[in-house]
């Protein structure tokens, strides 16, 4: 699904990015306007968007405070850790559940980290680093928003 960045009135600070069909909705609700558009093509009466501008400004530290920490996902913890494996500093493409789901772990924060395919899927495995006798060259730990932000690719 198609990524659309959503601007500060003012166009200057990136707030966040929604899907497509939330980035309409946003423009059916007339919240925001078409910043930039893809060329030649409408999705209905709208030109598609590549980013929206809101109309009212807002105060982004309240953005910040009130969104509180990012939602663990798969996208988020490949951002937090820069796209790299946290065992082997190879890229990461995947999310590994440190202790996995199958021992009883969770997706927080601290207990994701990014993996490559390899370490993930072959070497570890349903096992915890021990168990699998790999060693996790980095901390997870729970990103802000604003540190999360640049970081995402989509
Ligand atoms: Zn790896």
């Amino acid at each position: 699904m198609t990524q659309v960045a959503v601007y500060n009135a003012g166009g200057g600070q990136l707030l966040h990015t929604v899907d497509l069909n939330h980035a309409i909705r946003m423009l059916v609700r007339r919240v925001a306007r078409v910043r930039e558009a893809v060329e030649d093509r409408t999705f209905g009466p709208y030109p598609l968007p590549r980013s929206l501008e809101l109309v009212r400004w807002i105060y982004t530290q309240w953005v910040w405070e009130a969104t509180g920490t990012p939602p663990v996902s798969r996208d988020n913890v490949l951002a937090r850790d820069n796209y790299t494996c946290g065992y082997c500093g190879r890229t990461g493409t995947t999310w590994d559940h440190i202790v996995p789901k199958c021992q009883g772990g969770t997706s927080t924060w601290l207990n994701t980290v990014a993996a490559c395919e390899s370490c993930n899927g072959k070497k570890k495995g349903g096992r915890t680093p021990e168990q699998a006798g790999m060693r996790l060259q980095v901390t997870p730990f729970a990103p802000t928003m604003a540190q999360l932000l640049p970081k995402r690719r989509r």
